[in-house]
């Protein structure tokens, strides 16, 4: 008999993708993953409550649902709770289907869930100051028909919020087709403007992604869709009925109420000290900063390869962007101390 070969019977579209590669780079400062920098402790939250685990969580989530409703002034009935924004975008695609339709370069789990979904893909380059073809993307929704575009806004990696009007212009048009408008706003703590929640009255296409991952508690798994409530629960017929667990529920509304004004201050200081890093960024010889509106910041330099390895030597983690922008180097803002230490080492090597 022939050996069993799972291979063999794998969708067409999953052979093309490989795992997650969880590949520790041992670093004393870790300024990749766009996390904050700042501890937050499992026992600054659950010291003295008892949380039941032998009970399912709330599958709507809904203690959850209504503290972060409460605090962007909307109801409860138009958010909807995910391990991640992550999870969020595979529950649209599975949801919606294709084709898909985002600007690139940007977040890469748009196309790699298209593809472990199965579904059509269309990506529209940036123009040279990282803003979006607006006059392509509306082409393609014409001719393309994609039923979801995904706009991340700041733009990961780029660091960019794109163009209001731009925007707009492009979900009135989607609107028509009709087509999902998905702004992804992980980023959008650490930007000027308001992004796009004050619009959502105006379109019934559009919907928000924001996350708490950037924002203090990666390590949690909550991100959160905002949306009306007829595109909500088409969603809601895909999540997994436990997506979120007991203890992430718990500490994410504790965390909404008793550390908010913590997680507002840290929000600050990583705005104050990306303006700086951005400067001090360009006072160094070969380096070219690119506007940040989020807590990264992309720069390119000469041999990016070569500055990667130099820095990860002196224990500095950051992200090498080279295979999607050439010589472009991603750094995630950290404390003062981090931040002076990276760019200690950066202006050695360079
Ligand atoms: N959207 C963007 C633009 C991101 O950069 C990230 C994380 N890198 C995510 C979504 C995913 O965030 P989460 O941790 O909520 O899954």
């Amino acid at each position: 008999m022939n050996k069993f070969n799972p291979a063999f019977i794998v969708r067409e579209n999953i052979k093309k993708l490989s795992p997650y590669q969880a590949k520790e780079i041992p670093c004393k400062i870790k300024l990749d993953a766009n996390e904050s920098p700042f501890p937050v402790k499992l026992s600054d939250f659950i010291s003295e409550v008892n949380i039941p685990l032998n009970r399912y969580p709330d599958p709507e989530a809904l203690k959850l649902r209504k503290a972060l409703a409460k605090k962007m002034k909307i109801s409860y009935t138009n958010i909807m709770i995910g391990n991640g924004s992550d999870e969020l975008i595979y529950y649209l695609i599975l949801t919606f289907g294709g084709p898909v339709l985002y600007p690139i370069p940007t977040f890469a789990m748009y196309g790699i869930i298209a593809q472990s979904v199965g579904v059509k893909k269309f990506e529209s380059k940036l123009d040279s100051d990282f803003d979006i073809n607006e006059e392509e993307m509306i082409n393609l929704i014409k001719t393309e028909k994609p039923r979801l575009i995904f706009i991340s806004s700041p733009n990961n990696p780029t660091g960019n919020t794109f163009s209001t009007d731009k925007i707009l212009k492009i979900i009135d048009t989607a609107r028509k087709n009709p087509s999902i408008v998905v702004i992804d706003e992980a980023y959008q703590p650490f930007c000027s403007d308001r992004g796009f929640l004050p619009f959502l009255k105006d379109f019934d296409n559009l919907a928000i992604l924001r996350t708490l991952s950037k924002i203090g508690l990666a390590g949690l798994r909550v991100g959160y869709l905002i949306g009306n409530e007829n595109l909500l629960s088409e969603a809601n017929k895909v999540r997994l009925p436990y997506n979120v667990d007991v203890l992430t529920q718990y500490i994410a509304t504790a965390a909404l109420s008793k550390f908010y004004a913590q997680i507002k201050n840290f929000i600050t200081e990583i705005v104050k000290e990306r303006i700086r890093l951005q400067k001090e960024l360009s006072k160094i010889k070969g380096v070219t900063v690119f506007p940040s509106e989020a807590n990264f910041i992309l720069f390119k330099v000469k041999n990016s390869q070569n500055v990667y390895t130099k820095l990860i030597k002196s224990g500095i983690l950051i992200r090498d962007m080279s295979s999607t922008i050439k010589n472009a180097l991603r750094v995630t803002v950290g404390t003062k101390e981090e931040n002076k230490e990276f760019l200690k080492v950066l202006n050695n090597i360079l």
